[in-house]
């Protein structure tokens, strides 16, 4: 209760005052600072997806301004030779005021990634976009069929029904490359499930049916009972090791993270950068269950 206080207060915080509670989520503002954190990830054995903050742009300029700063990032991830992926959201470029210029400009980012042998997947956002997002992901699919992936949310109802269709599209090439997380956006509950009993069977249910297919599995949770729910599928399904990776976002569970890499298992972790950080960071203090433990005690440091 007093966390989702805290929340709609947020936008009415000073900036630099939510800041303080913020970047643990975030590298930085840099692409400086992506490159710095992730090369101390992949010191960890742990690989990255790195990716720049901002959605739900309009204007033409921002969208060619984030391009370039996707090729920027591209280009200093290759030259330091860092082991990441990428991954972008749609709406940043454009996709639900011009979805033609927003596939055109994906296109010419993964076709960079894929050019230096580098993947980027396709974040998934609200379900205005997910039909769109689908779509996208299967023009570069076969465009790119080594080099691009999407998100799925377990949350969805259609979920499963998504993957079925993405499996009859691929026709047995074994090419699709899915992230499966919870999602993250408010649905309404025609669309999703709501509890959290339902959203985590579901989750299991979708990551079965990925092992049973041939779907390379990005799991993306910091849910110990997801974790465990994931080992014992792939102890059942004996899942190679190349077919699936563990992934979670920069500063949250690091224990159980470790706990996962000690195992052997392969760990991505989401270094999401840049300077449109407020909107990220409100979702994952939303997340965070001990958020207004965080933000009093912010206040107190502050004086
Ligand atoms: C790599 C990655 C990529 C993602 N991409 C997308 C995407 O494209 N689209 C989308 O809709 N969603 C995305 N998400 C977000 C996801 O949908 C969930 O909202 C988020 O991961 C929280 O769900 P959970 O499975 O960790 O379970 P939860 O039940 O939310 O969390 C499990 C436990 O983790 C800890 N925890 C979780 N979040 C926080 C936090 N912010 N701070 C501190 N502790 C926390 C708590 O201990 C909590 O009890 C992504 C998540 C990950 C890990």
């Amino acid at each position: 209760m007093i966390n989702k206080l805290i929340v709609a207060l947020l936008p009415y915080l000073p900036k630099n005052f939510v800041w303080i509670f913020s970047k643990r989520y975030v590298a930085g503002k840099e692409v400086k600072d992506a490159i710095n954190v992730t090369r101390k990830l992949n010191n960890q054995h742990i690989k990255a997806t790195m990716d720049l903050l901002g959605e739900f742009q309009t204007r033409a300029e921002k969208i060619e301004y984030y391009k370039q700063e996707y090729i920027r990032l591209i280009e200093e991830s290759v030259n330091n030779k860092l082991d990441n992926s990428f991954s972008v959201k749609p709406t940043m470029f454009g996709l639900l005021i011009d979805k033609d210029l927003c596939y055109k400009t994906i296109r010419d980012i993964v076709a960079k990634a894929a050019s230096h042998g580098r993947f980027v997947r396709i974040d998934m956002e609200d379900t205005q976009c997910t039909d769109m997002e689908i779509d996208l992901y299967k023009i570069l699919l076969n465009e790119f069929p080594h080099h691009v992936g999407l998100v799925l949310q377990a949350y969805l109802k259609r979920t499963l029904d998504d993957l079925k269709d993405l499996l009859a599209f691929d026709a047995g090439r074994g090419l699709i490359n899915i992230r499966i997380c919870k999602g993250i956006y408010n649905e309404p509950a025609e669309m999703a499930f709501k509890s959290r009993e339902e959203i985590n069977r579901n989750f299991l249910i979708d990551l079965e049916y990925m092992f049973r297919n041939n779907i390379y599995a990005a799991i993306a949770t910091h849910d110990k009972k997801l974790v465990e729910g994931a080992y014992r599928l792939m102890d059942e399904h004996k899942m190679k090791q190349d077919r699936f990776e563990f992934q979670m976002l920069y500063g949250v569970t690091p224990e159980l993270r470790k706990s996962i890499v000690d195992k052997g298992y392969a760990m991505r972790v989401y270094v999401p950068y840049g300077k449109d950080w407020f909107n990220y960071c409100t979702r994952r203090l939303k997340e965070n269950p001990g958020m207004a433990g965080l933000i009093i005690r912010a206040i107190f440091i502050r004086g």
